[in-house]
């Protein structure tokens, strides 16, 4: 179990919030040694992959390569690979290529991944914004479909300028603002012959308030901001079909669209179920208040891929903080438990939680109290907390260059249309919508749009 060195030997799955905690603070003792596996060979920021879709950043802003991280740590090894087999009792992880790692102690932080909940047809054609390629192949889509529309105007009324978003949680809110601002600011001065009004963005939840964890004032807030924006709101309503070129919603409006944004739910990474460790809510692994799992010695479940228990037992939200304290506190039990000291349970530290609208517009509950706050104060605290959670300096710079860059001018970011894969579109792919829908405007239920 232990490295061939004799020290310690600590494996991680998951280079995420959580597993790269982990691995940094018990990259601090030399007498520990870590093997950290990711099936990708970087840390992706996850709050900021709306951004990389909608072109305010690059996805080099977000993305930090893990063996540049621990390039100073000759205790930590990266290794790039998918981990399909996990033995609990032997503290063994194995990948699909032959890959073996064993641990005094095993890490799982995998994770989690969209849930589409069975939706007909949102697994093949809804677009997910949970990893990197995601993000580009939505903002591949998008721009393909403005170039799309740049030759052939015909195409709106076809759903060419129809974004349909799933999930009125600070993912689905987050996409719909920034594609209202990309539509009324920064496209116009690229895309000379594209008509904005044209366009529709469509914002659906199930639910009869967006970010509902916030106050009835924020709900008010943000639904003003959204309209501004020119985002149609769409409560108590969901979608059940995503088709190649339409998308039906729950009241039985069939819409013309090449484009569904799914921000619907998540569940546990795969590795989850397809190692057969005992699945709680979610689908998420239910640990004990110490993080480990349970008959289980020396195997800790970290981060959004856990059930991890409140002081009162109620399993903590999926959030870049909940993930990253629950690294931190892992590595601390990790040593306690080496150093024969007593291990401890995990409490969160609730700082608040902050969401983004648009240009000049956020949301953030701050302090003990929670006390909320709206528009350009929350903007900047946004902007400051996210930027101080980047991974790399030179992330961050980049980062705040862009986001000034953003703020100050009508110019878009980087516009980079580099996934021919989702660009082009078969428009004759989809019998379900006929070219002759009407072009826009709000539709009664059970029509095509
Ligand atoms: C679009 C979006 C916006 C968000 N916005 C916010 C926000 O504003 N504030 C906030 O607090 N939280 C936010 N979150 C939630 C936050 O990002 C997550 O809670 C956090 O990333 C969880 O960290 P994690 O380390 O558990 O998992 P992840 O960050 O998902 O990391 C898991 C890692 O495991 C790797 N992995 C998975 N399976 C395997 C395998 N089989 N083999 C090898 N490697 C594997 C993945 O490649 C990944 O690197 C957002 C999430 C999303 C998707």
């Amino acid at each position: 179990m232990s490295s061939p060195d004799g020290r310690r030997h600590v494996v991680i799955v998951g280079g995420g919030f959580a597993g790269l905690g982990c691995a940094q603070k018990l990259a601090d003792y030399d007498d520990v040694h870590v093997t950290l596996i990711d099936r990708n060979n970087y840390h992706q920021f996850q709050p900021l992959l709306y951004q990389v879709a909608t072109s305010q950043l690059a996805g080099t802003d977000i993305a930090h390569s893990l063996r540049d991280v621990f390039a100073d740590r000759d205790n930590v090894d990266v290794h790039l690979a998918e981990i399909t087999g996990v033995d609990t009792a032997t503290r063994t992880v194995t990948s699909a290529d032959g890959g073996s790692w064993s641990g005094d102690v095993l890490v799982l932080a995998a994770g989690s991944q969209p849930n589409f909940f069975g939706t007909p047809g949102a697994a093949e054609h809804a677009f997910p914004l949970y990893s990197l390629d995601d993000a580009t192949r939505l903002r591949s889509r998008i721009l393909g479909l403005f170039e799309q529309v740049d030759r052939d105007p015909s195409l709106i009324a076809r759903g060419a300028l129809t974004i349909v978003v799933v999930g009125g949680g600070p993912t689905g809110v987050e996409v719909a603002g920034a594609l209202g601002d990309m539509l009324q600011v920064t496209v116009p001065g690229e895309y000379r012959t594209l008509d904005p009004t044209k366009a529709r963005i469509c914002l659906l939840d199930f639910g009869d308030a967006l970010l509902k964890p916030f106050s009835d004032t924020a709900h008010g807030y943000v639904a003003k901001v959204l309209e501004e924006k020119g985002v149609e709101m769409h409560l108590g309503t969901g979608v059940k079909e995503v088709g190649s070129g339409h998308a039906v919603f729950s009241d039985g409006t069939v819409l013309a669209t090449r484009c569904v944004v799914w921000g619907g739910g998540i569940k546990a990474a795969a590795v989850a179920a397809d190692c057969g460790l005992a699945q709680g809510k979610g689908g998420r692994v239910d640990v004990q208040r110490d993080l480990t799992l349970a008959g289980s010695p020396g195997v800790y479940v970290i981060g959004d891929i856990a059930n991890i228990p409140d002081q009162d037992g109620t399993p903590l939200p999926q959030l870049g903080s909940v993930a990253l304290q629950s690294g931190a506190w892992a590595a601390d039990n990790i040593i306690a438990g080496f150093e024969g000291k007593e291990v401890k349970d995990f409490r969160y530290k609730d700082k608040g939680i902050m969401a983004m609208i648009g240009r000049g517009a956020a949301i953030a509950e701050v302090g003990k109290n929670h006390h909320e706050i709206h528009g350009q104060l929350a903007h900047v605290a946004w902007l400051g907390v996210h930027a101080s959670l980047m991974t790399g300096t030179r992330d961050k710079i980049e980062a705040i260059i862009d986001w000034g860059w953003d703020r100050f001018t009508k110019t878009g970011g980087p516009h980079v249309l580099d996934r021919g894969d989702v660009a082009e579109i078969d428009w004759d792919d989809d019998p379900t919508v006929s070219a002759s829908v009407p072009a826009s405007g709000p539709q009664a239920a059970g029509t095509v749009a």
